[in-house]
């Protein structure tokens, strides 16, 4: 097996679900929208799978914003991105992984400003590689974007997958013969599905576990 760690952005490395409550926040303050706002921008957030142009186009629609949905998907990939944090513990687990001689990549879905998010957040530095779907044309569960992100590292497309989707990075990644660990942010695994190797709440969960498959738990502390 390579050493080879990747993981997913959104809800993995970094909280999206914070981030994006934070820029919801602010966005109901700038736009003075009533206090049910929050619960409809969620519910049409649909966890950032939806389109940001079917998510503007209907918060327009629901509170009568008069800003063009351009000019607010604008502004989003600029106030958004700015809202992103990451725990110390994540940076700490990542620096452990690459001390041990692993390479990590980043493999996310989305657009290019999912650049913006490892610039705030300083990721960049912390990784081997970064693949963003709309710049390497495929997109998970696709395995043609897994491959390229083993090639970024170096390295075969041989070792794990790290995602809280089980369709884009538990599926993906079996699919492209990685071992997967399911973030699993409170939710239970459905059973009707392959099971992912090991299921997590944390970055330094996956990582003791990447390392333990390696080095058993006696080494991997
Ligand atoms: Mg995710």
């Amino acid at each position: 097996m390579s050493a080879l760690a990747l993981f997913d952005l959104d809800n993995t490395l970094l909280d999206r679900a914070s981030a994006f409550a934070r820029w919801s926040k602010r966005f109901i303050e700038e736009n003075d929208l009533p206090s049910r706002a929050w619960s409809v921008i969620e519910h049409v957030d649909v966890d950032g799978t939806r389109s940001r142009r079917l998510f503007f186009d209907e918060l327009r629609a629901q509170f009568g914003i008069t800003t063009g949905s351009e000019d607010l998907i604008a502004r989003y990939y600029v106030d958004y991105p700015a809202c992103f944090t990451i725990e110390s513990e994540t940076v700490e687990a990542l620096r452990l992984l690459r001390s041990r001689g692993w390479k990590v990549a980043v493999v996310t879905n989305g657009p290019r400003a999912q650049w913006r998010k490892l610039e705030v957040t300083n990721l960049a530095d912390e990784v081997d590689g970064v693949c963003i779907s709309e710049v390497v044309g495929a997109q998970k569960p696709d395995t043609a974007i897994f491959r390229e992100a083993a090639r970024t590292c170096g390295l075969a497309l041989d070792g794990w997958m790290v995602g809280d989707s089980a369709s884009a990075d538990i599926a993906g990644g079996q699919r492209a013969g990685l071992r997967t660990i399911w973030m699993a942010r409170g939710r239970e695994w459905d059973l009707t599905q392959d099971s992912p190797d090991a299921i997590v709440s944390t970055i330094p969960e996956a990582v003791d576990v990447i390392l333990q498959s390696v080095y058993g738990p006696a080494l991997s502390a």
